[in-house]
């Protein structure tokens, strides 16, 4: 009697027996090989650095061109610091040669203005492993709150479990500015979610084994272990550092002496001090010395001003109004946002003090009405105009929007 080679179906039982040389395979075999298949495949291809075209800074700066706006010595920084990092990691080395370190990187700017973004499309590009983790999440072992080892835990999770993957993957660590220590001196009390923190995350972000609890959370004996690499891991730190102006200022003012310092410190823009960032103001902020030593590469963001949120809505490659065009779209439906309407998204961003952050939310509010009701209407076109826009964004949802 023919059965399945694979399951040991009889014919009878199954739907489809497909016999070969001197084997049969039942349908039901067909289809989990074919997810076999496509699972390993799939595996190789998302994550395969050695696959990797190594693109030289100038093309990196290229890719993030044309999904994050503005931010150029920003992405100037971060370009070198990516090939660099992944020169490393390509290089074969031998024992007499000069290592090359590895340069984690820290982004100061406002919130909004594309830190995270940055990171993400740096992953993107890349095809390596991703996460976003929350540094005011994170507290010494042993206290409430997450363990420091729980980001490599999301890491893992991003890379599928792929141990090999993950340990040259990229973690963001949003918030960086919320674990500095409280006040300029040592404290004689334990600081849980400051300073200890920081030292925990020192060993990361220097390269160590970590052992990881695969599922996060709070370490259980059952829970078996995955050693964990970090020496390959890209960290990229993002703060706002709210204040860090008043310190950047200070060391200007009293750190220059001598012939044409005046002249220098009255050419300061003060309305952007953040350009003038070093890493002695992180450290007068409340980062140990130890962690900025591991953050060598150090860039800040710009404010986003309303020719740069005008930009973020139309020009990265999915931005806000292109996503909309293709929900439209794939309605039949030709959807046309007038100059004047997308002036006044930009003025409720700035109104509202919202940034780049407030774009979505306020189009969403404008165009609720119109993703209800089109589909249903049979229409084949519909234009948004700065009166459409006006009307949509009633009082109540302006308020809504200001209060969140
Ligand atoms: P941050 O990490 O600095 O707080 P994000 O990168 O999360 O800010 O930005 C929030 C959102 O605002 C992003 O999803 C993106 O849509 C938009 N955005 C912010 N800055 C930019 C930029 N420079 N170019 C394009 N979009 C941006």
């Amino acid at each position: 009697m023919d059965k399945c080679s694979f399951c040991g179906k009889e014919k009878k039982d199954t739907n489809l027996l497909i016999a070969g040389m001197d084997g049969h395979i039942c349908d039901h075999c067909i289809e989990q090989a074919y997810a076999i298949v496509e699972e390993e495949l799939k595996r190789d291809s998302e994550f395969d650095l050695n696959g990797l075209k190594l693109l030289k800074p100038k093309e990196i700066k290229e890719f993030l061109d044309q999904y994050v706006i503005g931010q150029d010595q920003a992405k100037r920084i971060l370009s070198v610091a990516v090939y660099n990092h992944y020169k490393r990691l390509t290089q074969k080395v031998t024992s007499d040669e000069t290592e090359i370190e590895k340069s984690n990187i820290i982004l100061v700017g406002q919130t909004g203005t594309g830190k995270t973004l940055l990171a993400r499309t740096i992953a993107k590009m890349l095809h390596v492993p991703f996460t976003i983790v929350d540094a005011t999440v994170l507290t010494e072992a042993g206290y409430v709150g997450e363990d420091i080892e729980s980001l490599l835990t999301r890491l893992l999770q991003a890379a599928d479990y792929n141990v090999e993957a993950a340990e040259r993957g990229i973690v963001f660590i949003d918030e960086l500015d919320k674990i500095a220590r409280k006040g300029d001196n040592p404290s004689i009390t334990r600081d849980v979610s400051g300073e200890g923190v920081q030292q925990g995350l020192l060993k990361l972000l220097e390269g160590a084994i970590v052992n990881v609890p695969p599922q996060g959370g709070r370490k259980h004996p059952e829970q078996k272990m995955i050693p964990v690499n970090t020496k390959n891991i890209l960290f990229v730190c993002g703060g706002a550092f709210d204040g860090i102006e008043k310190k950047i200022a200070k060391r200007l003012n009293t750190s220059v002496v001598g012939f044409g310092a005046q002249k220098l410190v009255d050419n300061l823009d003060r309305e952007n001090m953040l350009q003038y960032i070093a890493p002695q103001d992180l450290k007068s902020f409340g980062l140990i010395p130890e962690i900025i030593g591991r953050l060598p590469v150090l860039a800040y963001l710009e404010p986003l001003d309303r020719k740069a949120l005008r930009n973020i809505l139309t020009e990265p490659r999915n931005s806000i109004i292109k996503q909309y065009l293709k929900l439209f779209k794939l309605d039949d439906i030709e959807l046309t946002f007038e100059e004047e309407a997308l002036e006044f998204i930009v003025d409720k961003a700035v109104e509202f003090n919202l940034g780049a952050r407030g774009l979505r939310s306020i189009c969403e509010s404008i165009m609720i009405d119109a993703m209800f009701d089109s589909p249903s209407d049979g229409i084949k076109d519909l234009v948004i105009s700065r009166d459409y826009a006006m009307n949509k964004l009633d009082p109540s949802s302006a308020h809504r929007l200001k209060a969140s």
